[in-house]
């Protein structure tokens, strides 16, 4: 309970801070409405006995699954977040999804801020495998979004096709994609297109709504990797966030296409810096400044972003808690990647790889998406930092091996600097 009261105290603190910054009563109040709301957590009507209702997990590889135990279901199934969000909706996607072809998933959503703290004795455990051991209760999470910290940062055009650095934003008062009612959709669109209007200069831009694009249109922003796929994905329509598809869904991008905004998609929204050619450092000098500006307009309207000092910036998917941030590169590795050691040579620098059609999507020849796999416990700069790094060590091997040298497994980075 210790790590709960903390949370709210520190929500209290950031409640103090907006008055600060002369934030709209909504938020505010929901803030300082939110200890006695997780308090008063609904309990669920059940007819059966938990241990008749728990899941057949025996062929499940996803981490809910290794930490959802008889005792753990039958504490958490009669309990619901204020708003009505059950144990049953957090765990169905993984349930229904036993594993996944290229990656090891998460197993498990949130339906709101609260999710975390009413099922915190399943996400806790979940948390701290997939982010390397990181103790939720315990640990505080750092934020740094200064740019000029990068060193070095543009990538060999030879091998380097493009660069891009994404993370996710909640409006805290509002349910999450897995659980959100169509008017709160609508709502978390309205909030974000009208803070948007504010962007100046290079981030100058406008929305563009699903349901007024046409199928070609779309089709080309999904091609060109501006847009996010259709919700063909069995992990999004398990957890409901496909529901109602297209109502409320879009971009919003810059007159360049350098700075997008998916509204409502995976989390209420994905911010977005990228562009062609091998410029890292100048991608991220963009992300932090259209984020900040983002953030300000977004306060300026009296909303605010779920974030806790423990969780960081707080989102649907578990794997994205903290800088929500994943930044990566299509990168052509023909020698490297056909050699045994890369996928030990990327677990040791901390790199995770996927098609360059996004993450259900098999590589299609020896082009690679390849970007952090750490978002939590880890600042914004330490990430970035870490794939610069990380990209040039499998240049500098790609290189060797055109050249017919040996090259080396390095030792694993360690996470929690
Ligand atoms: P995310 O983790 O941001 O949701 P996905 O793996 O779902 O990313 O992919 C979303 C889209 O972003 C896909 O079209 C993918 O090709 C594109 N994308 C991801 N990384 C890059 C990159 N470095 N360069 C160009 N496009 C990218
Ligand atoms: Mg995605």
């Amino acid at each position: 309970m210790a790590g709960a009261f903390s949370r709210i105290l520190s929500a209290r603190r950031s409640v103090g801070i907006l008055s600060l910054v002369g934030a709209g009563s909504l938020t505010a109040g929901y803030l300082l409405a939110r200890e006695r709301r997780v308090g008063a957590a609904a309990n669920v009507r059940r007819l059966y006995p938990a241990s008749a209702e728990y899941p057949d997990l025996r062929k499940h590889n996803n981490c809910m699954a290794s930490h959802l135990t008889p005792a753990v279901y039958a504490r958490l199934c009669d309990k619901a977040t204020p708003n009505g969000f059950t144990l049953d909706q957090a765990i169905q996607t993984g349930v229904d999804n036993p594993g996944h072809p290229f990656i090891k998933t998460v197993g498990m959503v949130a339906g709101d801020e609260e999710s975390y703290e009413v099922f915190a004795d399943l996400f806790d455990p979940v948390i701290k495998e997939r982010h390397n051991g990181y103790d939720s209760r315990s640990m505080t999470h750092p934020t740094d979004l200064d740019a000029s910290k990068i060193r070095s940062g543009v990538f060999d055009e030879r091998y380097v096709l493009s660069s891009r650095v994404r993370t996710g934003r909640s409006i805290r008062g509002l349910s999450l994609p897995p659980a959100c009612t169509r008017a709160e959709r609508r709502e978390v669109e309205r909030v974000v297109v009208d803070a948007l209007g504010g962007l100046r200069g290079e981030l100058t831009g406008r929305y563009y709504s699903l349901t007024q694009m046409t199928e070609q249109e779309q089709q080309q922003l999904i091609d060109d990797h501006f847009l996010f796929d259709k919700p063909v994905s069995p992990l999004l329509t398990c957890a409901g966030m496909a529901r109602d598809w297209p109502d409320a869904r879009g971009i919003w991008h810059n007159n360049q296409k350098t700075f997008l905004i998916w509204i409502n998609e995976e989390d209420h929204t994905r911010v977005i810096s990228m562009e062609k050619g091998g410029n890292m450092k100048r991608v991220f000098e963009r992300f932090c400044k259209g984020l900040k500006e983002v953030e300000k307009l977004i306060v300026e309207k009296g909303w605010e972003f779920m974030w806790n000092e423990h969780l960081g910036y707080v989102l649907t998917c578990p794997s994205n808690l903290g800088t929500g941030l994943r930044a990566g590169v299509h990168i052509k590795l023909p020698l490297m990647s056909k050699d045994p050691r890369f996928p030990k040579i990327l677990d040791n620098l901390r790199l995770q790889k996927r098609g360059t059609g996004g993450v259900d999507t098999a590589a299609v020849g020896s082009t690679f998406d390849i970007s952090n796999l750490d978002r939590l416990g880890q600042s914004e700069v330490q990430l970035v930092q870490t794939v610069i790094d990380g990209v040039n060590y499998l240049i500098e091997c790609e290189k060797r091996l055109e050249k017919g040298q040996d090259i080396r497994v390095p030792p694993p980075i360690s996470q929690f600097k």
